[in-house]
């Protein structure tokens, strides 16, 4: 990553926050995305993807003078020659094999660390909250279900977190992780559920009906979200990367969610840069049909969601330490007994 900090002085200097209208012409049909220049290009195929439904991977873009930083995904489009008044070409197949779409989907990257001052400095960044402020005005979250008056929210994510996604099996439900059907019974006692994957609303909705998460009798889910209501940040030493910020929620929904009263799961630390008090980690749950038998964690996460619902302020936990805490709540209880 030795030109990320390069790249990362570039974009200070030559950054422009003013929002740019772009026409995407793509299969004889034209098309307007808004975009502003402290996007990248891969921010850009997001956009384009959600007006076309051709998926970011598999666009081409081509652009008078653009040259080779067209095809690179971290390219900032301030460091790219646009102009309102000139089309973009997309080249792109809408994908209709959700199922090959899925494994044929690059290997995630492995989870990173950010250093604590990098991240909080990517979250205090006015660059990033200007994002996060333009997500919340053009995102439409659809409610499945109505939020309800003094639930505290639980996000989840679904890749490696509820569902092992490489595997194969011949029935999805073997790739489930255990517990989970227990797990969202117990919680949606105190917690509305947002489900929030990095993939997209088709193959979301598909995986939770496979699931039968989206139809269980026992609880509801709130709403879902996907890939569009992400935002991407750029970090020094990481370069760029996409996030989950809650903040989209929170922004959406302020009468119900804040950081109080949210906790997200995800296997992927840096999905919560925007917000690191409210994310817990959980261990990702991979080669579903070895540790199928073994793996215990959604019965102590149940725990410990249990054990902090009738907390004021979830922020304040320090949800690395979930585990001490179901052990300390427990011999508290036994004590008092
Ligand atoms: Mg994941």
């Amino acid at each position: 990553m030795a030109g990320a900090s390069s790249s990362a002085a570039m974009a200070t200097s030559a950054v422009t926050e003013e929002e740019m209208t772009l026409t995407v012409k793509w299969s004889g049909k034209e098309y307007t995305v808004r975009v502003c220049g402290d996007d990248t290009v891969g921010e850009l195929k997001r956009r384009i993807s959600e007006v076309t439904e051709v998926l970011p991977k598999r666009q081409k873009l081509l652009y008078p003078k653009a040259g080779p930083k067209l095809s690179d995904d971290s390219t900032l489009l301030s460091q790219l020659p646009l102009k309102s008044s000139l089309k973009m070409t997309m080249i792109g197949t809408v994908e209709s094999d959700l199922v090959l779409e899925q494994m044929d989907a690059p290997e995630i990257m492995d989870d990173f660390e950010l250093g604590q001052d990098e991240a909080v400095d990517i979250k205090d960044k006015e660059v990033n909250k200007q994002k996060l402020r333009r997500r919340i005005e053009q995102c439409k979250i659809e409610l499945r279900n109505p939020c309800r008056e003094g639930k505290k929210l639980l996000v989840l994510d679904i890749d490696y977190t509820l569902f092992d996604h490489r595997s194969t099996a011949e029935n999805p439900l073997e790739l489930m992780r255990p517990y989970l059907h227990e797990f969202l019974t117990a919680a949606y006692a105190e917690y509305d559920i947002i489900i929030w994957s990095a993939t997209s609303m088709k193959w979301v909705e598909l995986k939770m009906k496979e699931l039968g998460v989206l139809n269980h009798p026992d609880y509801k889910i709130t709403a879902l979200l996907d890939h569009s209501a992400m935002i991407t940040v750029q970090s020094d030493t990481r370069g760029v990367f996409d996030c989950k910020p809650l903040g989209l929620i929170w922004g959406k929904f302020p009468e119900f969610y804040s950081s109080k009263n949210t906790i997200m799961f995800d296997d992927l630390r840096r999905n919560f840069v925007m917000n690191p008090q409210n994310g817990l980690t959980i261990k990702p749950f991979r080669k579903a049909h070895a540790n199928r038998s073994n793996d215990q964690e959604l019965v102590k996460l149940t725990q410990y969601l249990l054990a902090i619902a009738d907390l004021e302020d979830l922020s304040s936990l320090d949800h690395n330490n979930w585990e001490y805490f179901i052990e300390d709540s427990f011999k508290r209880r036994r004590r008092q007994e």
